[in-house]
């Protein structure tokens, strides 16, 4: 049995307790949405506002050298590229997941193409998060070289694929849905065993689970900053190469910011020969600038302590609901199993969009993916243990009393 004030003790001890009050969070409010839109950082408010008065409004152009604006994307590249096992020099933030995917897919099959030309095959999963799919599709159809996506069930699905004939593997390290985490290293090892390559799409693990890309040889990463590291909606994307393949071709969106010398104004593109060779074109610097405010946060904070704070929440949800909510219906689709799970939860009901509905009345954010999936993001710097026992509670409550049978559920917005 877990009692609420095992919670409330478990708090107490706890060495990240005090982060919660970096984020500004409305009262009365469970936040377990973090995994989809990260909390605001109090000094973004702030920050914004000195950008806005000072570097824009009184600094006016002066600031691409003054603020240093032009070089925002590997300044904060390098910070969140700590939180990645990146060196200096090997990440930037620019553009958007999708877009950094389109650039660094280009780049793999490019390099691929060279060395085994009969490859042709892109493999991604079919349980990705669709822009993923999409993406991989506009690319083969853009290019049209024969190029085939091989969609697989999950790790499992993976041996059987690797042929000959894969180029280039794309996988979430933390699928968005089930929370699954995929062991990094010895994905790597088995890609690479065959000569493919990988591209690690990290929305759901930066900042969630520590990581190494270095270490573990991957060779493209990308992802969000404005999902568990709080750079607030929309905020631009990472995106990671491995040095050794960075200057072997430059990505095809070769925009003037990713040029040799952009202030000569050439008349022809030269990449550059660093990681600026991934950019395109100017980029929105105020998004873009409040980034630093929530890796700050990170970087004061450890991702190992992160990760086992995380552990502890996710197990104590799962602990909950099996206690109190054993008699609803609802089928854990997260892995149990620590080295697979990664900072969130998620069940399987019939319900699910109307409870997800239900708890949003009460106050607890979580989230609806279909099919039937209720997601809840567990984000340790700003959740606590007690925060997790009132949240389960309002489930059970939403349940016995079938709270989310209610007629106003049955309209979707159009954002779910
Ligand atoms: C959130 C998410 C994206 C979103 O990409 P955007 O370009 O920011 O819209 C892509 N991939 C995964 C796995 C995600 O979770």
């Amino acid at each position: 049995m877990v009692t609420q004030e095992q919670c409330l003790y478990w708090d107490k001890q706890d060495e990240l307790g005090t982060f919660k009050n970096e984020f500004a969070l409305p009262n009365n409010v469970i936040y377990l949405d973090g995994n989809s839109l990260g909390a605001r950082p109090k000094k973004s408010l702030n920050y914004a506002q000195h950008i806005i008065q000072q570097e824009w409004g009184e600094d006016l152009i002066n600031s691409w050298n003054k603020a240093d604006w032009w070089g925002l994307p590997t300044r904060l590249g390098d910070k969140v590229g700590q939180l990645i096992g990146a060196n200096a020099g090997e990440t930037v933030i620019s553009d958007s997941t999708t877009l950094n995917l389109f650039k660094v897919l280009s780049a793999a099959v490019k390099i691929q193409a060279e060395k085994y030309p009969h490859r042709k095959i892109i493999v991604a999963e079919k349980d990705a998060f669709p822009t993923d799919i999409y993406i991989i599709e506009g690319f083969i159809d853009l290019i049209n070289q024969g190029y085939q996506v091989e969609l697989i069930e999950g790790p499992a699905g993976l041996s059987e694929i690797l042929t000959t004939d894969v180029a280039v593997v794309v996988l979430s390290h933390v699928n968005y849905r089930t929370g699954y985490f995929y062991d990094m290293t010895a994905i790597n090892q088995q890609i690479h065993a065959s000569n493919a390559l990988i591209i690690w799409d990290l929305c759901h693990s930066v900042g969630a689970v520590p990581m190494d890309l270095n270490q573990t040889d991957s060779d493209f990463a990308i992802g969000c900053t404005y999902k568990y590291l709080n750079g607030g909606p929309g905020s631009p994307a990472l995106l990671w190469v491995n040095p050794k393949h960075r200057d072997q071709f430059w990505q095809p969106l070769s925009g003037w910011w990713g040029h040799q010398k952009p202030f000569a104004m050439a008349q022809h593109y030269q990449p550059a020969n660093n990681i600026r060779r991934y950019l395109c074109g100017t980029q929105p610097i105020i998004s873009m600038s409040l980034i630093e405010c929530g890796v700050d946060i990170f970087l004061q904070a450890n991702m190992q302590k992160i990760r086992e704070k995380s552990l502890k929440l996710t197990d104590l949800f799962i602990a909950l609901v099996d206690q109190e909510c054993a008699e609803y219906g609802f089928e854990l689709i997260t892995p149990k199993a620590h080295q697979y799970r990664g900072s969130h939860v998620s069940y399987q009901h019939p319900h699910g969009y109307e409870i997800i509905q239900a708890l949003i009345a009460r106050g607890v954010i979580g989230d609806y993916r279909e099919p039937e999936v209720l997601r809840f993001g567990i984000t340790p710097l700003y959740l606590g243990f007690e925060d997790i026992w009132h949240a389960v509670q309002h489930l059970k409550a939403i349940m016995q009393h079938q709270e989310w049978n209610n007629e106003s559920y049955l309209v979707r917005g159009e954002v779910t």
